[in-house]
This record gives C-alpha cells, sequence and structure tokens, in this order.
C-alpha cells in the first residue's frame, strides 16, 4: 500500500516549493533528476529567476559583476510552473494548501519551504526611509548600493560587523571610499568567530583605513531637508556625518506567512528532523512538510542533535538535495542532513573560512601559523573535543580539520602541526558574547534542543 501511494506521487504527485532560490532551485533540480515525474510549482515573491547572493556584496559593489547577472546556473532542464512575483501568505496544513497574495491557493500532496531570510531592517521606520539608506540582501539592494558607490560619496557609514557589514566595508576601501563601521561588540565578527579572531579581523580593518567604532551602537540617522541621509549619531554621543549608510544588523527568518499555521515555526526559523521534515508546534514530525536552506532549524548529530539554523550557501544546496530525495522516498531510503557547516568570505585581501560551529566553542588554539601574521588556523574546542575551525588565508588545512570534527578528536590537538608557533602552546577562551544576546549576523545559530520553541526575540538596544 505505502509503495504504491509512493510511486503514484512520483509519478502524478503534486510538489509545491515555496522559496524559489537557491534552495528552491536545486531542490527542483534534484526531484526532477530523481525521477519525479507529477505537477512541479515553484512560488517565488521576488520577480526574479533564482540568482546567487555571495556576489552581491562582494564582486557586485566593485563592479567585477553586474547585479542583473548573477543567475544562477542551471544543473539541467526542469519542467515546473514558475510562479514569480507572488508571496505566500498562508498554509493549510490539513488541507494541504498554500495561498498566495494573489487570491489564488496552491494544492500540493508534498510541500518544501524555502524562504529563507530577510535583512533585518533599521527599526525607526521613518529613518530607514531616508535616501542614501541601505539594506543589502537583494539583487535590486545590491545593484542601487553600487551606483551610489560609484557616485563617489564622502562616507559610507556600515551599522553592524558581521560578515556582511565587514564586506561592505573591503569594497568601499578598496574603491578609496571612506567608510566608517559601528559595531556593538568589542570587534568585528565576534559573534561568528569570537573575540580572539574579531580582533585580528578588527586590526585588519582599521590597517585598510577603516574607521572601526566598538562598543557603541547607532541611536540615530539624520536626514537633511531634501530627505537625504546626511549624518549618523552614536550612543557614545559622537556624530558622523555619512552621505550612504548600509543597514547590516544580521537578517530575520521569513516564517510569519506561517502564523497560525500549526507549523513549528517562529524567529529562529522552521524546526525540522534530520530528514528535514517540519515539526509541528506540538513537536510532532509531519510527513508531506520539510523545509530547507537558510529559514531550516535542523538538529545535527555532530553537534549534540542542537538545532542549527545556518545562512550558509553550502548546507542550502545540500539541505535542498536531500530533502527533495526525502520527499520522494520513503523508509530506509531517506537519508539524514549532516552537512558540515562551512562559510566563507573574502575581505581586505584575505580569504576567511570556517568549517564546523564556532559558537560553540569555549576555547581556541592557533594551529598553525600566527594570528599577527594574518595567517593562521584556529582551532575551536568544546567539552575536550574539537567542533571547529577558522582560517585566515590558510584554507588548505580546513579539510584536516573537518576530518577532526567528524571523528570527535580531542581538544586541545595533541599532535604537532607544522607552523606550529611557540606561543601557541596552549588554548585561550574563544570569547563569545553572551549567546542570549543578539549579534549583527552569527551565520551559525545554535538554537537549543526544543523543535517547538519560538521564543527568541529581537530587541533592539534602548537608549
Ligand atoms: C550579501 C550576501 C552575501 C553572502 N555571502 C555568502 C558567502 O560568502 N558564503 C556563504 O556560504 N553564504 C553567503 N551568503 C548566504 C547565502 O546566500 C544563503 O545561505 C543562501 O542564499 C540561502 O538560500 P535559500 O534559498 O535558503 O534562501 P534565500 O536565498 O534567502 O531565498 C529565499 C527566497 O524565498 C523568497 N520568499 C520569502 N518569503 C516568501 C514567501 N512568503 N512567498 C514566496 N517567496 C518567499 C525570498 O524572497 C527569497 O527569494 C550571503 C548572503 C548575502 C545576502
Amino acid at each position: 500500500m505505502a509503495a504504491e501511494h509512493l510511486d503514484r506521487l512520483r509519478r502524478e504527485g503534486r510538489i509545491t516549493i515555496v522559496g524559489a532560490s537557491l534552495a528552491g532551485l536545486r531542490a527542483a533540480e534534484t526531484l526532477r533528476a530523481e525521477g519525479f515525474a507529477g505537477e512541479l510549482t515553484l512560488i517565488g515573491d521576488e520577480p526574479y529567476e533564482p540568482y546567487d547572493r555571495p556576489p552581491l556584496s562582494k564582486s557586485v559593489l566593485l563592479g567585477r559583476a553586474d547585479p542583473h547577472r548573477t543567475e544562477l546556473p542551471r544543473r539541467r532542464e526542469t519542467d515546473a510552473t514558475w510562479r514569480l512575483g507572488v508571496t505566500a501568505t498562508g498554509l493549510d496544513l490539513t488541507a494541504g494548501r498554500v495561498r498566495l497574495s494573489d487570491g489564488d491557493e496552491v494544492e500540493y500532496d508534498r510541500l518544501l519551504i524555502a524562504t529563507g531570510v530577510r535583512a533585518r531592517p533599521w527599526p525607526k521606520e521613518s529613518e530607514a526611509r531616508l535616501d542614501g539608506v541601505f539594506l543589502l540582501r537583494t539583487r535590486d539592494d545590491a545593484a542601487g548600493l553600487y551606483q551610489r558607490l560609484r557616485s563617489g560619496p564622502r562616507r559610507v557609514f556600515v551599522i553592524g560587523a558581521g560578515f556582511a557589514g565587514c564586506e561592505v566595508a573591503s569594497a568601499c576601501r578598496e574603491q578609496g571610499i571612506q567608510v566608517t563601521v559601528a559595531e556593538r561588540a568589542g570587534a568585528p565578527l565576534v559573534g561568528a568567530l569570537g573575540g580572539v579572531v574579531g580582533a585580528v579581523a578588527a586590526d585588519l580593518m582599521r590597517e585598510h583605513g577603516v574607521d572601526l567604532r566598538t562598543r557603541v551602537t547607532v541611536t540615530a540617522l539624520e536626514g537633511d531637508a531634501t530627505g537625504r541621509v546626511r549624518a549618523v549619531h552614536l550612543s557614545d554621543e559622537s556624530v558622523v556625518e555619512a552621505d550612504v549608510v548600509v543597514v547590516s544588523l544580521g537578517s530575520q527568518r521569513n516564517t510569519e506567512w506561517l502564523d497560525g499555521s500549526g507549523l513549528g515555526a517562529g524567529p529562529r526559523g522552521i524546526a525540522c528532523d534530520a530528514g528535514c521534515r517540519a515539526f509541528d508546534f506540538r513537536g510532532i514530525v509531519t510527513d508531506d512538510v520539510f523545509v530547507a536552506g537558510d529559514v531550516a532549524r535542523s538538529p545535527h548529530a555532530l553537534f549534540e542533535y542542537q538545532f542549527l539554523s545556518l545562512e550558509h550557501w553550502g548546507n542550502a544546496v545540500a539541505q535542498a538535495e536531500t530533502a527533495a530525495h526525502n520527499m520522494i522516498c520513503d523508509g530506509a531510503d531517506r537519508r539524514p542532513h549532516l552537512w558540515m557547516p562551512a562559510f566563507w568570505s573574502s575581505q581586505f585581501g584575505v580569504n576567511i573560512k570556517s568549517v564546523g560551529v564556532p559558537p560553540m566553542g569555549e576555547e581556541l588554539m592557533i594551529t598553525q601559523g600566527s594570528t599577527a601574521e594574518r595567517r593562521f588556523v584556529g582551532v575551536y574546542g568544546h567539552k575536550g573535543r574539537v567542533v571547529a575551525a577558522v582560517s585566515f588565508d590558510n584554507t588548505r588545512w580546513l579539510e584536516f580539520y573537518q576530518r577532526a570534527i567528524e571523528r570527535g578528536a580531542p581538544f586541545p590537538p595533541e599532535y604537532p602541526t607544522m607552523d606550529r608557533r611557540a606561543e601557541n602552546r596552549h588554548p585561550v577562551p574563544a570569547d563569545f558574547p553572551d549567546p542570549s544576546l543578539p549579534t549583527h549576523g552569527p551565520m551559525v545559530t545554535l538554537s537549543g534542543w526544543s523543535p517547538a520553541d519560538t521564543q527568541l526575540v529581537f530587541h533592539p538596544a534602548r537608549h
């Protein structure tokens, strides 16, 4: 009976994917590659074909790539109905139906949710509307910001020194544009990589001429009589004149459209099991709703089965492939999503790459090179085992540490390593901020063990 049902689903079932970007596209391609012959519908609120986001804060801002030519390469022809420029506004789990902003409804036998995240906006709406204030998530955002950078601004002000904020600052400096970066924590990248590595990033930024202000928050954006931003006010009472402001305060999961649907969805994302099946709000797993990409929270065996929310390109691809496979399989043919978190960035001429879950580490050991030279590998430890590694211009070692994480290798590493320096014989505290405090985009968020957890709310600083 179950085999017959599955066979029918594969031949003539209806699969709907909400979110037509990286995860949505790769899932659609995988479904067809694995023999799904039924009706496939993709719903995406952006008017564009799926495009790539990493270039938006890198080559696009440098004028090396056209923001309107960053479409994702297609792996194969994929027969599907694309409903672009249409937002999913609601989900009826019992009827198996998605409601759309144009009043239409789409029925499904299996649903994949891949609605990703959006940039967290500046909380004061009238200030956010000032001309010259930008977010950076979409290709329109990048096109607008690039145009403004080309027009020769006197100073760009970046609010938030997570990866995206740092990459924007780097692109500005590379073009000779004056830039100030304000960060609530003591250094850039602290939420993602901790204070020790953050201090290296701070030095790097300052050496490249960035006016970096730490342990401050922005209290107000000031506009001129024509509605253009002209200055930024800070919590230390200083005022910086700037004609472009980039708000880089991390992201918000696109889950509001699921309010009241009964799914386990909230500000941390949509909880799913290791097979990408969504949980409902009671913590009971569904069998026809799947999740993939930035919007998903999924447990990982290597990291104490904690739910991880990852904003990583590679995770979106791998999870989409696993979800698509599991949507049209059953029982033992299903496979778990056990992707090793991995992230890259390039800024100020340095390639930064991490594997594993750095924010889980209490301790850090520099195993190769030195932070002073900005060429090193740092290994993070949690309860006596290796959980993550980061490299600055030293990528070739990361695969080795990835294997160490997979094996649960002991921390601190017991073996001698090449290029190990005398001053780095002992681990130091990795110096992550209190995880209950919001940071500007850690990219890997450990979000507890409860599939029904919807408790986290972001509170902007009060002044
Ligand atoms: C500027 C920038 C730089 C980045 N750089 C890197 C990098 O260097 N390395 C790295 O690993 N990752 C990087 N990333 C992250 C990477 O791009 C994401 O992990 C990836 O895009 C996630 O894909 P996704 O399909 O899950 O989500 P998204 O790409 O966010 O796509 C979700 C889609 O769903 C749509 N949607 C949302 N709600 C609805 C709804 N209700 N109805 C219909 N459609 C909806 C959204 O508009 C969007 O089109 C970067 C991201 C940005 C923005």
